[in-house]
């Protein structure tokens, strides 16, 4: 028995493909990684392709914050382009927007929504006749800084001045991709156009990770990116049916794999000790061994 148990632990250290070996070490909190500014108050979420998971993460990361750990939490839609924060949120026709904000007709404060979930707001326009004075984000996003623990900014996808404004916005920025060839290398270009902005990058958010074999390994990841990869969000169909109920996943289905995985995504960023409950704990280790099936 004792030697089988060997044999096992054998198997997974000796560096094999899919073996995860990640250069940030649990402990780390986000602050410790960035350094300057010592607490990361304001986050842009971006990604070299769309459709990799900026707008989930942007509205589970609020919510565990703001429900669990009880946080004055804002997310903003900086995707003033292709908007869409709002509607996962279900404020289907916001009155007012981001784009109001940008424009000076309004203040932040009026074009705030609280989510029933008790987190705070901010949609852009839908219209695709708008356009928005996206440089004046900077402006309006540092006259929030007083009023919040935590603001997102769900950020675009690509290296346009669309996404640049919202990188000048925040003190780091959390880079979301999926394991495919395509979008890493779109992660490698966003990440050299922050480091040559002199915005921090916290890290890398790997989504939609089924570990097939055929995706790209996390080490592989971190290797080419240069950055650490601080969460690993599963490949979760609950996300979709979340999606349909226009509520974060973390609310719709708390236990779920990728709910579990934004709840340790969240204490990291604000730099608390992830607490598990027994159930919680049971279920990370019978999602992960069913993970380990999946892989052959
Ligand atoms: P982006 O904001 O980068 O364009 P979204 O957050 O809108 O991406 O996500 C794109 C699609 O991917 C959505 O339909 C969403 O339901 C789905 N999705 C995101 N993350 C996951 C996941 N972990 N598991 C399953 N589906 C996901
Ligand atoms: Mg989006």
């Amino acid at each position: 028995m004792v030697r089988k148990r060997k044999a096992r632990r054998g198997k997974k250290g000796n560096g094999k493909k899919n073996n995860v070996r990640l250069i940030t070490k649990p402990k780390e909190t986000i602050s410790e990684i960035i350094k300057e500014p010592a607490f990361p108050q304001v986050i842009a979420i971006v990604s070299g392709k769309g459709g990799v998971g900026k707008t989930t993460t942007t509205a589970n990361i609020g919510s565990v914050v703001s429900n669990k750990f009880e946080k004055k939490v804002l997310v903003i839609d900086g995707n003033v382009t292709t908007s869409n924060l709002g509607l996962q949120l279900g404020f289907l026709y916001p009155p007012v927007t981001l784009h109001d904000v940008l424009d000076g007709t309004i203040t932040a404060k009026q074009s705030t929504y609280v989510h029933k979930s008790g987190l705070h707001v901010i949609p852009a326009s839908l219209s695709v006749e708008r356009d928005a004075r996206y440089n004046e984000m900077s402006r309006a996003i540092d006259m929030l800084r007083v009023k919040y623990d935590l603001i997102i900014i769900d950020g675009a996808a690509g290296v346009g001045s669309e996404v640049k404004a919202a990188m000048r916005a925040a003190d780091a920025i959390l880079v979301i991709t999926v394991p495919e060839i395509p979008t890493i290398t779109a992660s490698v270009k966003i990440i050299e156009t922050a480091k040559k902005m002199k915005v921090p990058i916290a890290g890398i958010i790997v989504n939609r990770v089924k570990r097939k074999k055929h995706e790209i390994s996390l080490s592989n990841i971190e290797r080419v990116c240069h950055s650490p990869i601080l969460a690993v969000i599963p490949e979760d169909n609950k996300v979709s049916e979340s999606m349909n109920a226009k509520e974060p996943v973390v609310i719709f289905s708390p236990n779920s794999p990728a709910s579990l995985a934004y709840q340790r995504l969240s204490s990291l960023i604000m730099g608390m000790k992830h607490r598990t409950g027994f159930f919680q704990s049971f279920l990370e280790k019978v999602y992960r061994i069913k993970h380990c099936k999946s892989k052959k």
